[in-house]
């Protein structure tokens, strides 16, 4: 991963000196961390292609926000109220199978 960051830093400090006129964005990597590229639409295309995104990756758990539920979408407050909400999942499934 670490080379995309190398290569990506590369292509915007050669040739262009006129960085400062460039409008700067920050992109995700899949694993969710920042990074500080060139937002023209090239870059943007090509980082894009290099599999960075514009929005923040969902978080697979832990978020502060909220955690939604993968079977039936509520959502809980907390990695803790999900896992309480799944047992009433896991009960019901148990259910099914007898
Ligand atoms: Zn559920």
């Amino acid at each position: 991963m670490d080379d995309l960051d190398a290569v990506g830093y590369k292509v915007t400090t050669l040739g262009k000196r006129e960085l400062v006129s460039v409008p700067w964005r920050t992109y995700y990597h899949r694993d969710g961390k920042p990074t500080r590229l060139p937002g023209d639409p090239d870059s943007v295309r090509s980082y894009l292609a290099r599999g960075f995104s514009l929005e923040p990756p969902a978080r697979p758990s832990g978020g502060d926000i909220g955690v939604k539920c993968s079977k039936c979408g509520f959502v809980a407050k907390s990695a803790f109220g999900l896992q309480a909400h799944m047992r009433k999942h896991e009960r019901e499934s148990k259910k099914e199978e007898r």
